[in-house]
C-alpha cells in the first residue's frame, strides 16, 4: 500500500531571541510528512529545544508554525509531547500520575502504558522525582506512547537509558510510524539518527545546515583532506564548508566542478561523505567558514 504523505508540520523562517539577548533559533525552516521519522540533530545549545518549544507555543517566537495546517494551540490533543526538562509529573508516582492522565486525557491507553511501565520496569510508587535520569525518561516516554495521537514531539527520547533501552526506545519511536503516526525527535547522538530517521536537520548555533535523507547526503556531499602543501594551488575558494585542525584541513563540498578539480590534485585525499564525517567537519567549522583562504596559512 502507497504510504500517504501529507504535511504534518510546517515551520518557516522561525526564530527566537530570548530576553537575555540570545538568538537560540535564526530563522530556520522545517517540513514533517506524515509517517515520517525526522530528526532535529545538533550539538548541545544548538536551539533544538527552543525549536520544539516555539512549535508547541510554550515560548514566543517570530515565523510560521502550522501543525496539521493549523495553529498549534487548536490541535494539541493530536500531539504528544516528551520535553527535556522532565518536571510535570516530579511530584507523583507512577500510580498517581496514570490516574491523572487518564482523568484528563480521552486520547490515554492506560493498557499500553501498563505494558510499558512494566517494559521500563519502573517502581510504581516512589516519587518520579526520586527516579534517576533513565528512569525518568522511560517514565515520560511511558506516558507519551501510551497516547493515541498524530504527532509524537520528543526532545531527547533516550536520555539517560542503557544502551538496550535506547534500541528499544528506537524500535518503539519507528513503530508508531508503521502505525501511521510521525515523529520529530531531537538527538546529538549520529547512531541514533542513522538508525531511525527518514529525514533530518543539522542544526547548529541556530541555523539549519542541513535537511533530507543520509543517502542524499551521500550523494551530494565529498569531503576532502588536505595539509599545508596545496596552499598555493587553492587561494581563496569557497566550500561548503572547511576546517583547519592542526596542519590539516577538511573540506565539504557539493560542487561536482570542484570535486573534478580537487581530485586531481595529488596531495588532496578524497572521501565520500557520511554523516559523522559532515556532522564533525560542520560543528567544527559552521557554515560561515567556507572560503579557503590563504590566510589559512597563518593561522
Ligand atoms: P541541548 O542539546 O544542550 O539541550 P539545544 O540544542 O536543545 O541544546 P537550546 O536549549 O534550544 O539548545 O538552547 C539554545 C540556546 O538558547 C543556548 O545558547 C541556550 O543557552 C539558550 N537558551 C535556552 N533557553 C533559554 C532561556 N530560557 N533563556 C535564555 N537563553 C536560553
Amino acid at each position: 500500500m502507497e504510504r500517504e504523505q501529507s504535511l504534518i508540520l510546517e515551520v518557516n523562517n522561525l526564530k527566537k531571541t530570548y530576553r537575555n539577548g540570545v538568538e537560540a533559533v535564526k530563522g530556520i525552516d522545517i517540513h514533517l510528512d506524515s509517517q515520517e521519522v525526522c530528526a532535529l540533530l545538533g550539538p548541545n545549545g544548538a536551539g533544538k529545544t527552543t525549536t520544539l518549544k516555539s512549535i508547541l507555543d510554550l515560548v514566543n517566537y517570530e515565523g510560521e508554525i502550522k501543525v496539521f495546517g493549523k495553529p498549534v494551540r487548536e490541535v494539541k490533543d493530536r500531539i504528544s509531547f516528551v520535553p527535556e526538562e522532565k518536571l510535570f509529573y516530579e511530584n507523583m508516582d507512577v500510580n498517581q500520575s496514570l490516574k491523572v492522565l487518564n482523568k484528563i486525557l480521552t486520547n490515554f491507553d492506560n493498557t499500553k502504558a501498563e505494558e510499558l511501565i512494566k517494559y521500563f520496569d519502573l517502581p510504581r510508587n516512589k516519587k518520579i522525582a526520586g527516579f534517576s535520569s533513565g528512569m525518568k525518561t522511560s517514565a515520560y516516554l511511558s506516558f507519551a506512547f501510551a497516547q493515541n495521537v498524530d504527532l509524537y514531539i520528543l526532545d531527547e527520547p533516550t536520555w539517560g537509558l542503557d544502551p538496550i533501552k535506547r534500541d528499544d526506545v528506537l524500535e518503539m519511536i519507528r513503530q508508531l510510524v508503521i502505525e501511521g503516526k510521525s515523529v520529530l525527535y531531537t538527538s546529538h547522538i549520529i547512531p541514533e539518527v542513522q538508525k531511525i530517521a527518514d529525514r533530518m536537520y543539522i542544526m547548529h548555533k541556530g541555523k539549519i545546515h542541513y535537511s533530507g535523507s543520509i543517502d542524499e547526503l551521500k550523494e551530494k556531499y565529498k569531503v576532502f583532506y588536505m595539509t599545508g602543501d596545496v596552499y598555493d594551488e587553492l587561494g581563496d575558494e569557497s566550500f561548503y564548508t572547511v576546517v583547519k585542525e592542526q596542519n590539516k584541513i577538511s573540506v565539504i563540498s557539493n560542487d561536482q566542478n570542484q570535486w573534478n578539480r580537487l581530485s586531481k590534485i595529488n596531495e588532496i585525499e578524497v572521501d565520500n561523505c557520511d554523516l559523522e564525517k559532515f556532522f564533525q567537519i560542520i560543528i567544527r567549522g559552521g557554515l560561515n567558514s567556507g572560503v579557503f583562504s590563504n590566510s589559512m596559512k597563518e593561522r
